[in-house]
Order: structure tokens, then sequence, then C-alpha cells
């Protein structure tokens, strides 16, 4: 950790550790790239196909994969919906393993789905919300919402930077959860641990 992040921080864990802003975008590719091989996400060679829209987590997603494409030796494409993947998934058959679609899922939006589904009992398709289901990844996964908007405003990825924390879902789940999180930090990360337990022992 540098000198300056004491004096000049821009992000500040729940344990009250401080980053200045070169650390904390170390922090987050480190922790990237963490993500992509403890879940074997992505493979040299592989064709990352995403949706093009107007989230932010979609923009820092497309612009840290164009960032380490070269690296992974990937290609990167756009597609306009699920369809159109299922298509491509089904022309590529003997490719099959190599096409993936990546989803802008972090912590925020998993664990609303989590208990969503918990309380309104679906936990019979539970693996859909797992960082990795069949040609689904979800790189940003172990990130939260505003980690992912701070790294995209340092680095610039915004051409507007209207971009705010926004919710991805409405629904009431949410509400309580951020209000949970208020008085229990990491509740967030706590519920999307519990997930990956319950999945793992399947
Ligand atoms: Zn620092």
């Amino acid at each position: 950790m540098c000198k300056l992040c004491e004096t000049n921080p821009v992000y500040e864990f729940t344990n009250k550790r401080k980053l200045c802003e070169r650390c904390f975008i170390n922090y987050f590719n480190k922790k990237f790239l963490l993500g992509i091989r403890k879940y074997h996400m992505i493979s040299k060679g592989d064709k990352i196909y995403y949706f093009e829209s107007k989230n932010f987590k979609t923009e820092v997603l497309k612009k840290i994969l164009n960032f380490f494409k070269s690296k992974f030796e990937i290609e990167i494409l756009k597609i306009k919906n699920k369809e159109e993947f299922l298509k491509i998934l089904k022309k590529e058959n003997k490719n099959k393993k190599k096409i993936k679609l990546v989803l802008n899922s972090s912590i925020d939006s998993e664990s609303q789905w989590f208990l969503d589904k918990i309380v309104y009992g679906k936990t019979d398709r539970l693996n859909n919300l797992l960082p990795v289901f069949e040609s689904q990844i979800k790189p940003l996964y172990l990130f939260l919402d505003e980690e992912i908007l701070l790294y995209g405003k340092l680095n610039n990825f915004f051409s507007n930077n209207n971009y705010k924390e926004r919710d991805t879902h409405t629904k009431r789940i949410n509400q309580f959860l951020n209000e949970l999180e208020k008085s229990h930090p990491e509740v967030k990360r706590a519920v999307i641990n519990s997930l990956l337990k319950i999945e793992n022992k399947k």
C-alpha cells in the first residue's frame, strides 16, 4: 500500500481499510483476474459475447475485458439479446465450449435475486445465480455496485459522467437489503457466500 493512501483515500472498506486511487485500481484488477481464474471463466481462444446496454456495469465490463483481451487471447463481440446468443451457440455446436455469454452481475444483483428466490420459494434454479453456469460467466461477481462505479469513474470509462449507482431491481427485496446493509455491513457479501456454500454441497 502506498504512502498516499491515508492522506488521499478514494475508497473505504467496511473494515475501515482505506485505499488511494492507484491502490484501488490495483485491488480491482487483481480481484477481477483472481475471480476469473478461480471460477475458470475464460480460457484462451474464447469468444465472449455481451449485450449492449446503458448500464454502468456493462460499460465497465466491456472496457476491462478489452483491456485484458490480448492477455487472455479472446474475442469480444456484441449481440442484441439472448435469442441471438442461443442461435450462435447452436451454429457453433462443435466449438460450444469456447462460446461464452458475459453478464454484468455483481454482489448487489445476485444477492437480491437470491433472497428474492428464497422469499418466493423458487429455490430450484439457484445455480443460475452462480459465477459460472453453462455458457454464462459473471466476471464482476465479487464486486459491489459502488466499487464497479468508482472503478469506472477513476478510469474515465464513462463518456458522460451521469452514471449513478442505481438499483437494478425495483423490488421490495432490494430496499430491504439496502436497509439491512446500513446496520449490518457486508450482509450482501454474506448472502453471496451462503449461496456459494449451498451450491457447492449439491
Ligand atoms: Zn495507495
